[in-house]
């Protein structure tokens, strides 16, 4: 007899084990599936945690390395890679371990292996040792994410040609490095090695970098990377890798067809992802896929077939750890006949390089095709007391605000501690509040929150410190 429970979640990421815990909160006897033997999925293992983890400390050791121009004299700062690399797998295995903690003490039932279905409400687990048992579940929801993607013919090593996990994992700092594709995974790893030591090159197929971004953030962040000695080949292609005894050679056309070969000892490809259903059985169910084989659901997240659900990356939508996870709690809550709903208005977007970038809500460019009428309020950094007095005055603060009404449409920083203050603009959008809320309400001198306060400002040309 297999045994029964009232949920089922294949996969243990963000999206998977928040709705686990959550479906346990709401009196389901629930199960979780996890292949990779830990738990936390891309995000914990090889994706947010481990990246955030390199970012600071490669930022760390390139800011110490500059302290005695600010009159901190400490001696030579050397670099000790395996300590690095040891410090980044301790914050996985403490996170990691502190999920498992979470779904026993929720009493969801975690199931080490790889599920696939055998029916509509049976799945087969088959564990780390290749035994097989079969449980049986009245829901079941599908959040098994999503997994890097390459270029055509080309397939990753993760020695020399490298996905985000390989990058997140090399043993000796490269002497040249090329990073294919200008979006946020690639920028943040080429900022990790290129503070390290590396010579990095990005190779880029558009005219700009971090697409879907707005335009002129996208731009300031693009000329604040190469000052920090990143380089960018931008309209150039990849037509070939071919890995050699020191590495790889890459080769790239332009858009005007001048060719351009690269020798390198890596190349990272990050040139997107992909939803990850290998292996999951779902045409033996007959479960539909959409035109980019995410899996597909309403907007209750509920799949063609009745009992079944998916979430986070393996559907549409941003891929974003904290998307799946807002998934996983709304899917969970209509399941048990609540009113769970995301609000993809208001899902903010963070790059965690230095400076960092964050956005949310509409950028210039939809607002102009979805032709809104809107006002701009922008402000500094360099205006901005407490970014001053630390000396970290890169960046500024733009809000989007509706013409008419004065509602915050969206907003987009580049600047010191940017990935922190997009919370106070999500909470205000939530709230419909318009820019003038934001510009009302006190922010606390001196933080660099007050530059936000004045970008509301500014909204209608009342910005006291510009
Ligand atoms: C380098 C990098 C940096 C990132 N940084 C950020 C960031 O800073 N912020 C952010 O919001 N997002 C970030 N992301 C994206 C984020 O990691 C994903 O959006 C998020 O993990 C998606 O969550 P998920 O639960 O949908 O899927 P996943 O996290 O991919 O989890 C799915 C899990 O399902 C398991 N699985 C798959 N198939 C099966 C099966 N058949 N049976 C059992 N288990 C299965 C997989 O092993 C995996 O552990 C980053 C990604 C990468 C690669």
């Amino acid at each position: 007899m297999s045994e029964k429970f009232q949920a089922v979640v294949i996969g243990g990421g963000p999206g998977g084990y928040v709705c686990a815990i959550r479906l346990a909160q709401l009196g389901f006897k629930t199960a979780c599936i996890e292949s990779r033997g830990a738990l936390g999925g891309t995000c914990l293992n090889v994706g947010c945690i481990p990246s955030k983890s390199l970012l600071n400390l490669s930022e760390e050791f390139h800011k110490t390395k500059k302290l005695s121009s600010k009159g901190i004299e400490i001696g030579e700062v050397k670099l000790n890679l395996p300590k690095m690399m040891k410090n980044k797998e301790k914050a996985v295995t403490v996170l990691t371990k502190g999920v498992e903690f979470l779904l026993k003490k929720n009493k969801v039932s975690y199931f080490k292996g790889f599920g696939s279905f055998k029916s509509k409400d049976e799945i087969i687990i088959k564990d780390l040792e290749n035994k097989e048992i079969i449980i049986n579940g009245e829901k079941i929801i599908i959040a098994t994410g999503s997994i890097p993607t390459s270029l055509p013919g080309i397939e990753f090593d993760e020695k020399v040609i490298l996905s985000s996990t390989g990058a997140l994992n090399i043993e000796k700092v490269p002497n040249k490095m090329i990073v294919v594709g200008g979006g946020y995974i690639g920028l943040e790893m080429g900022s990790v090695w290129s503070r390290l030591g590396a010579e990095v090159h990005v190779v880029e197929y558009l005219s700009h970098i971090t697409p879907g971004m707005d335009r002129e953030i996208s731009k300031e962040f693009m000329k604040i990377l190469e000052n920090q000695g990143l380089k960018f080949h931008m309209q150039h292609k990849v037509e070939a890798i071919k890995k050699n005894n020191s590495g790889a050679k890459v080769m790239t056309v332009s858009k005007g067809g001048e060719k351009k070969d690269f020798d390198c000892d890596v190349v990272l490809i990050s040139v997107g992802r992909k939803p990850n259903t290998e292996g999951l059985n779902l045409k033996s169910i007959g479960l539909d896929l959409d035109e980019k084989l995410r899996v597909k659901t309403d907007k209750n997240f509920k799949t063609n077939i009745d009992n079944i659900y998916a979430i986070g990356d393996v559907i549409s939508g941003p891929m974003l750890a904290h998307k799946a996870e807002d998934e996983g709690i709304a899917v969970a809550e209509n399941i048990a006949g609540q009113s769970g709903h995301v609000n993809y208005d208001t899902i903010p977007g963070v790059i965690y390089t230095s400076p960092e970038v964050a956005s949310i809500g509409k950028t210039e460019e939809q607002l102009n095709e979805m032709k809104i009428n809107y006002k701009v309020g922008k402000f500094s950094f360099m205006a901005n007391s407490r970014a001053k007095a630390i000396d970290d005055t890169t960046g500024f603060v733009k809000i989007l605000a509706d013409k008419q009404t004065d509602k915050v449409l969206g907003a987009h920083l580049i600047g010191p501690h940017a990935g922190e203050l997009i919370a106070e603009i999500g909470v205000a959008m939530e709230f419909g509040a318009s820019a003038e809320d934001i510009a009302r309400t006190c922010h606390a001198h001196p933080t660099f929150s007050e530059a936000v306060k004045e970008a509301a400002l500014s909204v209608d040309k009342r910005a006291i410190h510009s």
